[in-house]
């Protein structure tokens, strides 16, 4: 099925406090180029959404926004999920947990696709009531394996096992996928209303899908960065893209 308009594809942004001259101290929102690339090759329009203190000015963006993709950065304040900072909690950033949580639950009462990526997906499973790790080197003691590569972020380096018949399954046609791994947090307690698609051999979860009328999909990993090494990645994008203009079109 082909639709006669591109969807438009609201992506979060991230922050980032200059360290170089001459601009030493001020803060740059910014995506990783990947994100613009992978909506676009996939048939969105991507729109990178601002952090702004001003809630209110969502009110007149979101109507303009098909589908929002959230993306990966730093840790979500655990105060979302009721839990005091643990000492290796990574930075936080109070104005854009803020703002994502409101655009998410608009995005969700809107019946309108969400694809979180990484922080995307942790973000999306507190915003449900559910809780993070962490730090999982300091509280999993039995995970074996490394979520926090060395290597580029093009480059899988740990295998994901994948739940028979799920979403994801069907997406990727088969069990098992090698991706990319860049996290320190993973999910802990499971949002209600979501099931897992995907774990690594450790039990940490790696993707996580809603089980009700909206098109809600978290994934752990970041597929963004895996579209020209493992094509396969394409197509969740083109699976949100296609989503987002099959509901804009009211088809
Ligand atoms: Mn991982």
């Amino acid at each position: 099925m082909s639709f006669k308009n591109k969807p438009v594809i609201g992506i979060s942004t991230n922050i980032l406090t200059i360290t170089d001259k001459p601009f030493v101290g001020h803060e740059r929102i910014y995506v990783n180029q990947g994100y613009v690339e992978s909506v676009t090759r996939a048939g969105g329009i991507p729109l990178l959404l601002p952090i702004v203190k001003d809630l209110q000015l969502f009110s007149q963006i979101l109507p303009m926004i098909d589908g929002l993709l959230l993306t990966g950065g730093q840790d979500v304040h655990p105060l979302h999920y009721n839990e005091e900072p643990h000492p290796k909690l990574g930075r936080t950033v109070e104005d854009r947990d803020k703002l994502e949580f409101s655009i998410l639950s608009q995005m969700q009462e809107q019946k309108k696709p969400i694809l979180g990526v990484c922080r995307g997906m942790q973000l999306i499973n507190v915003a449900f009531g559910g809780t993070l790790y962490q730090d999982i080197p300091d509280q999993i003691p039995l995970s074996t394996l490394k979520h926090a590569q060395e290597e580029a972020p093009q480059s899988a380096t740990h295998k994901i096992n994948i739940v028979k018949g799920s979403f994801l399954e069907t997406l990727i046609g088969d069990t098992t996928f090698s991706c990319n791994s860049l996290h320190h947090q993973a999910v802990k307690d499971l949002a209600s209303g979501f099931i897992v698609n995907a774990k690594a051999d450790d039990g940490v979860i790696e993707a996580i899908v809603h089980t009700g009328p909206s098109w809600i999909v978290g994934v752990q990993w970041h597929p963004e960065m895996l579209i020209d090494t493992y094509p396969v990645m394409n197509k969740l994008f083109e699976a949100f893209i296609k989503e987002s203009a099959r509901r804009a079109s009211g088809a």
